[in-house]
């Protein structure tokens, strides 16, 4: 079938709508007709080659439609029904089978791969292959195909145009707090980076009753809003130590911490804002290879632990649906980062995005 799509061709281009051949799925592909995608800082750094994905291709990874049609082997979903989309696990692996599917062994070939596990993709332009199956879903398409494991089922009145983000940034941030760190009531936090990821962390942490919670950024307006939904102390590191000052905050460093920037330079910055037994954790992605540097001799002594968080180590199925249902009383307002575009505007999502004008861009279909 003809389906519209965004492609991205080459790094730091715009993407370009184009129509596009979208094969049949298979039996154990659902077919979903896009009502909105979110837009995550992923699919710039893709688009741009952190990752090499082949080009051209369909990125977008925060997908949520209707169901269109089925694969035979699928028992799940069915047409007619609402979807959020999720990233792709082979549920087979230890790391499937344990729960953890964001650490699949499989997770970056089925994710980054640009194809089916057979090889194949689902789009062509003319005679032209376009790598597909990004984070599983290739969600820049007005309909695309999703294996089953990776749709996750929501009501009826579920509101689409902003559930996507759910299948990535959103739950990379609030699941790094609700799964990972599980900060209890009185807690300190400190989180830096207040985009998309960093501030569904916050709300995790607001909802998860922490009473210091330090927002981090070089973007003024940005802390105001975190001021306005929830941190209790914002700090521009142009011109203050950050370090210094989350130590002065919390009286000697704070219980957790959570890095969402990926730059090379706040990660160790991170570490130094724990107090004694802290727990960080690292969610803002660099380009493979990076380096950070550790005192090793100093950290000894302090009983710190840091994670390296994927996706929020969520199951997908189980904890969507907990966002929701917490969005749904009043306790986890992730809409307040949305902001709607026109498909046709995908570009303008991302430079919002890049400039720090948007946190979370929405693409409607
Ligand atoms: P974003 O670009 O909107 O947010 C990053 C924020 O970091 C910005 O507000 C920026 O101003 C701030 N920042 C930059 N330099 C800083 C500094 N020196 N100190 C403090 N803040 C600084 O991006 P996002 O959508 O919120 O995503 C955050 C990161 O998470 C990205 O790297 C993205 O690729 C990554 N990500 C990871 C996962 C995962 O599974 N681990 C999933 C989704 C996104």
């Amino acid at each position: 079938m003809k389906v519209t799509a965004a492609v991205a061709t080459a790094p730091e281009q715009p993407l370009d709508i184009r129509e596009l051949e979208l094969d049949d799925p298979r039996p154990l592909e659902v077919q979903v007709r896009l009502v909105a995608s979110g837009v995550c800082h992923t699919d710039a750094i893709v688009r741009d080659q952190w990752y090499p994905v082949p080009l051209p291709a369909v990125l977008g990874h925060e997908g949520a439609g209707v169901v269109e049609k089925v694969g035979a082997g699928v028992t799940s979903v069915a047409p007619g029904d609402k979807v959020v989309l999720a990233p792709a696990s082979c549920g087979t692996c230890t790391q499937c089978i344990g729960g953890h599917p964001a650490y699949c062994t499989k997770f970056y070939e089925l994710n980054f791969g640009g194809a089916r596990p057979d090889g194949s993709t689902m789009f062509r332009d003319g005679d032209t292959a376009v790598a597909s199956n990004f984070f599983g879903q290739s969600s820049f398409a007005s309909v695309t195909n999703v294996a089953e494991r990776g749709v996750v089922k929501v009501a009826d009145d579920a509101p689409l145009d902003i559930l996507g983000p759910l299948g990535c940034g959103i739950q990379t941030g609030a699941g790094a707090v609700l799964n990972v760190l599980r900060p209890g009531p009185g807690s300190s936090i400190v989180i830096f980076g207040t985009g998309a990821v960093g501030m569904a962390a916050m709300l995790a942490a607001v909802a998860s009753g922490c009473t210091t919670i330090i927002m981090v950024d070089i973007v003024d307006s940005r802390l105001e809003f975190a001021r306005e939904l929830g941190a209790t102390h914002t700090i521009n590191p142009r011109g203050t130590d950050p370090v210094e000052a989350v130590k002065e905050i919390t009286g000697g460093g704070a219980n957790f911490a959570l890095d969402s920037t990926g730059v090379k330079f706040v990660f160790p910055q991170m570490v130094a804002s724990l107090g004694t037994r802290g727990h960080g954790a690292l969610v803002g992605a660099s380009p493979l290879g990076t380096e950070a540097p550790f005192d090793i001799g100093t950290l000894l002594l302090t009983g710190l632990t840091v994670s390296m968080v994927v996706e929020g180590d969520s199951v997908p199925q189980e904890f969507i649906p907990k966002l929701i249902d917490m969005h749904a009383r009043g306790l986890f307002p992730f809409d307040k980062l949305v902001k709607h575009y026109a498909f046709a505007d995908i570009n303008e999502a991302f430079a919002d995005s890049e400039s720090g004008a948007t946190l979370k861009p929405v693409v409607t279909f």
